[in-house]
């Protein structure tokens, strides 16, 4: 169970000295559980089709190397959507076939630089694709070019989250006047133009919501290639989004409940006739992500206990400043890295180390009553939470280990990423040029 793993990999972590005095934050990922997401991915798909399908991991949830890798080698591509994102895959052996590139702001030597390498490129709106055409005249490509499209389906709960909104930044908005018909115009005098991509969202959008977004392209699909007279869309791109369950260790939807909606609302879809490509990214990694941090000191204010621990918003962010829509489980651990067991809980805040008031990873949280030297755990932040450190205060980049458990109940650790030094901090703030704003 993910559960037993991660009791294990926490006394380990204590163990092993991952996590000490000095270096009092690390993160841990489960290796088993990303190759298990990544297998039950891969099943569900196939499971209702036996169209070629390409599940491209949205890089920016985890962006780090050996994590990439770890996919690739479980079957998987890499969406990319930016020039550091697409030097990640690179690094992690992720070949071009098995890349695509999204973003809403590609330069010229983006674009130049993907179809150079033949990498999938789905333009985000009219002004790229004539970019894009400009530089298919002056050299051949293997990349396969699409088109990004809005069905402006609605929002989830997560109105920054919600990609496929009346007024989104993403894609071409399908139901503005005249848009649609423009965009099978432009397929039409583009014969290059073999896909249609979308993605309605991420966490808090309803899989009724992405199925309909889903359909609605598929039925555009389908008009284009009646007007061209042939499959002139070949691949359909239908994003990722799937929603993951912050609230339990259960991983609820699944792939293959989200697979057999879809295949029930829109069988069209995986008749044969079209290649997908799915861009998964949180809910392949979240639940296989913790942060621990050691609590250095306990207090009470107001009468209401406080933990301050060395985690918060460096490695929370979104939990730190939006906590109703990003609540996390925290679990309490003692100073061995042992489940702290034993007493009532109490209502507690578990504080981060950054100096503003708002950094907090839990309110009024029942917990055993924390003491200074024990560990909590930050659970679920595999995706969008360590792997995206946000500098304030310059507190430093915890380290990332992934893991695996051994049948006697060994824990073996990786080094994804080693944490971060203070050298590194001075150096990467200009430590080296100290006079240079001295001028005259
Ligand atoms: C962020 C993003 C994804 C991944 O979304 P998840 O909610 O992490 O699955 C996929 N495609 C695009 C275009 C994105 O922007």
């Amino acid at each position: 169970m993910a559960s037993d793993r991660r009791d294990q990999a926490v006394r380990a972590a204590v163990d092993q000295a991952l996590l000490t005095g000095t270096e009092p934050v690390a993160a841990l990922l489960d290796v088993a559980g990303v190759r298990a997401s990544a297998a039950a991915l891969r099943a569900a798909f196939a499971d209702v089709t036996d169209a070629p399908v390409l599940h491209a991991f949205a890089v920016k949830a985890s962006p780090l190397v050996p994590v990439l890798r770890l996919l690739y080698e479980a079957g998987l591509g890499a969406e990319v959507a930016s020039p550091g994102e697409l030097a990640l895959a690179r690094a992690a052996g992720v070949p071009p076939e098995r890349t695509v590139l999204d973003s809403p702001a590609k330069t010229p030597a983006e674009l130049r630089e993907a179809l150079a390498l033949g990498i999938a490129v789905n333009a985000d709106n009219h002004q790229e694709l004539d970019r894009i055409g400009a530089l298919f005249q002056q050299a051949p490509t293997a990349s396969p070019l699409g088109l990004r499209v809005n069905p402006q389906i609605g929002g989830g709960t997560i109105e920054a989250l919600s990609t496929a909104t009346a007024t989104s930044k993403f894609g071409i908005a399908l139901r503005d006047e005249g848009a649609r018909a423009h965009v099978v115009r432009t397929y039409l005098d583009r014969p290059w133009l073999t896909r249609l991509h979308t993605h309605s969202g991420s966490q808090g959008v309803p899989l009724s919501l992405l199925v309909t977004g889903i359909r609605e392209v598929y039925e555009l699909a389908e008009e284009i290639n009646a007007a061209a007279g042939h499959r002139q869309v070949d691949t359909i791109d239908i994003g990722g989004g799937l929603p993951v369950n912050f609230a339990s260790d259960e991983e609820t939807p699944t792939y293959a409940e989200y697979a057999r909606l879809l295949a029930a609302e829109v069988p069209g879809l995986f008749d044969g006739r079209y290649g997908l490509v799915t861009e998964f990214g949180r809910s392949l990694l979240a639940k296989h992500g913790t942060v621990l941090a050691r609590v250095e000191y306990t207090k009470t204010s107001g009468s209401r206990p406080i933990a301050v621990t060395h985690a918060g918003v460096q490695v929370a962010t979104r939990t730190v400043y939006d906590p109703v829509s990003w609540p996390l489980r925290i679990a309490a651990y003692d100073a061995k890295g042992l489940p702290k067991t034993g007493g009532p809980a109490v209502d507690q805040d578990v504080a981060g180390p950054a100096c503003f008031a708002g950094d907090l990873l839990a309110v009024k949280r029942p917990l055993p009553l924390l003491e200074p030297g024990d560990i909590v755990a930050a659970l679920d932040t595999g995706a969008y939470y360590f792997a995206h450190h946000y500098a304030y205060n310059s507190l430093a980049r915890p380290g990332v280990y992934g893991f695996v458990t051994d049948d006697d109940g060994s824990v073996r650790f990786a080094t994804v990423r080693p944490p971060q030094t203070v050298d590194e901090i001075v150096a990467e703030a200009g430590g080296g040029r100290p006079d240079v704003l001295l001028m005259e």
